[in-house]
């Protein structure tokens, strides 16, 4: 049987699902009210009818695939290579002194691809999840696990957006705005005739109390507007803010705390410039970019970036090496572990174009002179 802290975590978890409700709810009275009240009972024009529930329904079908892909896909974990052998998680509960942690710690980070560190210089370990955090991951406390580059955990989905589904969530956003102005452009002619016919408001609120068919229909149509140009301003600044990160290669967390290296924070670290960080989130195949199917670049444990590090304690891979600034130090800027062929592709594109923002902004970052102390030290 199980104990009873488990079951009233399981009730918590299903109130969790209520914003998701509520928005379900509003997408089909708004289904109802467009379809029938206004497409199928008010217009009369065949033509434009027809033409109305074609677009309305691609828009309709593209916002709900978005939007449950955005709701029903698993956040996902570090790799295997990141969690804490069994012999290390002993070795580390063993040792009381801070240094000897920060020891193991420091061997196992060694042979990873982890190029940023807590604010302190640490190297970010979740004692939760018991593994190294990869760049970018960051443990959800409303999920109780450790999720690759970590966006924000949305009430609206009941979901952490990350790497599995930030472009499932981008599609979503993109879609229910599409929704709302389309919905709000048809709608208006029909709401201003509404006000206008005879001019007499109080009139028309007194027929909708007398519970009229006809004038129950138009009320409809009426908040149906103001619901949907309501929804359209407020989607529009949020689609807005997340086109700005996805051109700046940055999640929401790392909007409000820049990610910090071994040189020290730094919001740009990421970047590769708009294009590849475009194609980072949406993938090279361009037939994908416009549907809710899976086609980031990489594994998310790993990140090109545009940093050179000559960190003597990590490893560096050959393919990484840039031979135009090899002179200035060792560089190895794109994860030493071998790749897996999608996340390859992304670091091979990412190179070419990573050069030129350094060469750009020159920058260029010696850090191996001045390796942090590591310490074991808790994030949130
Ligand atoms: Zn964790
Ligand atoms: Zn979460």
């Amino acid at each position: 049987m199980a104990p009873s802290g488990s079951r009233n975590v399981d009730c918590w978890r299903v109130l969790y699902w209520i914003p998701v409700l509520f928005i379900s709810l509003i997408v089909a009275w708004s289904y109802y009210a467009y379809v029938v009240q206004l497409c199928i009972d008010t217009i009369e024009n065949m033509g434009e009818k027809i033409v109305y529930l074609l677009v309305y329904h691609v828009l309709f079908i593209m916002f709900v695939w978005s939007y449950w892909q955005t709701i029903f896909t698993k956040p996902m974990n570090p790799l295997k290579e990141f969690h804490l052998s069994h012999s290390d998680k002993e070795l580390l509960e063993r040792e009381d002194r801070r240094e000897s942690q920060q020891e193991i710690l420091r061997r196992i980070a060694k042979d990873l691809p982890i190029y940023t560190r807590t604010m302190s210089g640490a190297i970010r370990y979740c004692d939760h999840c018991l593994l190294l955090k990869p760049d970018r991951c960051h443990h959800c406390s409303a999920c109780d696990m450790c999720i690759l580059k970590m966006d924000h955990h949305c009430p609206w989905v009941n979901n952490c957006v990350g790497f599995a589904n930030y472009k499932f969530f981008m599609l979503f956003l993109a879609y229910s705005l599409l929704y709302c102005l389309f919905v709000t452009a048809t709608d208006l002619q029909y709401f201003i005739q509404f006000w206008t016919v005879d001019g007499k408001t109080h009139d028309r609120l007194i027929q909708y109390l007398n519970g009229l068919p006809d004038t129950q229909a138009k009320f409809q149509i009426m908040f149906l507007f103001f619901a949907a140009s309501m929804f359209s301003v407020s989607l529009a600044f949020l689609f807005a803010y997340h086109c700005w990160l996805v051109c700046k290669n940055r999640s929401t967390l790392e909007a409000f705390r820049a990610p910090t290296f071994q040189h020290g924070p730094d919001k740009d670290g990421f970047s590769l410039g708009t294009s590849k960080n475009f194609r980072q989130v949406f993938g090279n195949e361009k037939k994908c970019w416009l549907l809710p199917v899976f086609s980031s670049l990489g594994d998310g444990c790993s990140y090109p970036t545009c940093l050179v590090n000559a960190d003597p304690e990590q490893p560096s891979s050959p393919s990484g090496r840039n031979p135009s600034i090899k002179s200035a130090g060792e560089s190895h800027q794109f994860p030493p572990k071998p790749l897996r062929e999608s996340q390859s592709r992304l670091l091979n594109n990412g190179q070419s174009e990573g050069n030129e923002d350094r060469d750009k902004r020159g920058r260029i970052f010696l850090t191996g002179t001045s390796n942090p102390a590591l310490t074991i030290e808790k994030e949130t």
